[in-house]
């Protein structure tokens, strides 16, 4: 489970966030949706500890992430705590960020091998799977800059399963990418839902895909939520005049 306490996020005196409370469950599959600037990105870089809170607690299975409360203090935790923490999870950005200098293997091992200390010949034969599980066997020994947009996303999300994180962290993942090859990496996405347990938050202005793969959605404005529901209840059945407005805009 993931859980916000009370959280806050400025950037200098911009408040994103504002004594926000989640919680999503083991295996939830959530959909964050708002204006652009609304905090959503925000969300996940703070899970991934991107960022940083400024005030507030984050819990993973009821561990703090970053901070925890001694004595009544908030108190910052140690870097050794957040890497281990940070194992747990897994990202995909926009902007795919493999690193250009290594292979699509290599790309896929590296923290395999130097975070979690799995042999190099085991990370190789399921970087091997995982390159099947995204249809992309043939790249591995491929440069990201030799491969499509499209394909590097794969090779992206290849890259975060690697770590079997118990969480993935979906930022825009297709709002870089051509019309044409969006559906095949939403297509993987929802084979990985299908196909494991693994608890997903989603940002993302693809809709349908928001419906398809999630069982909650989340709208949010101006660094708080305004509304929650099943998709079903979100998209069809929106009660809040502001989540009317963002859907009318973006459907
Ligand atoms: P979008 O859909 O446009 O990505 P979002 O809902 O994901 O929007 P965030 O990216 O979380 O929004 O940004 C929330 C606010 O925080 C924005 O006003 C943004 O300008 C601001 N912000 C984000 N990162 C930084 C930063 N590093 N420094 C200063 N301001 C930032």
């Amino acid at each position: 489970a993931i859980q916000f306490d009370n959280v806050e996020k400025r950037f200098g005196d911009h408040v994103v966030l504002q004594g926000l409370n989640i919680t999503v469950r083991r295996g939830d599959r959530v959909t964050l949706i708002g204006p652009s600037g609304s905090g959503k990105t925000t969300i996940l870089r703070l899970i991934m500890t991107l960022e940083e809170a400024n005030g507030g607690f984050i819990l993973i299975d009821g561990r703090p992430l970053t901070h925890e409360l001694r004595d009544g203090k908030r108190v910052a935790l140690k870097e050794k705590h957040r890497n281990e923490m940070r194992k747990r999870i897994g990202m995909v950005f926009q902007q795919f960020n493999l690193f250009p200098n290594m292979t699509v293997m290599e790309n896929i091992i590296e923290a395999p091998v130097h975070v979690l200390g799995m042999r190099k010949d085991d990370a190789i034969a399921r970087g091997r799977e995982l390159l099947e599980k995204v249809g992309l066997p043939e790249k591995a020994n491929e440069h990201p800059a030799s491969l499509s947009g499209g394909q590097q996303q794969r090779v992206a999300i290849a890259r975060a399963l690697a770590m079997e994180p118990e969480i993935l962290l979906l930022d825009e993942v297709t709002s870089a990418l051509d019309p044409e090859v969006v559906g095949e990496v939403l297509n993987i996405l929802r084979n990985v839902a299908e196909t494991t347990n693994v608890t997903m938050l989603i940002v993302t202005h693809e809709m349908q895909f928001a419906r398809d793969v999630s069982n909650r959605v989340l709208m949010f404005d101006g660094g708080r939520i305004v509304e929650e529901g099943p998709p079903d209840e979100i998209f069809s059945h929106p009660k809040e005049q502001r989540t009317k407005d963002f859907l009318s805009a973006v459907l």
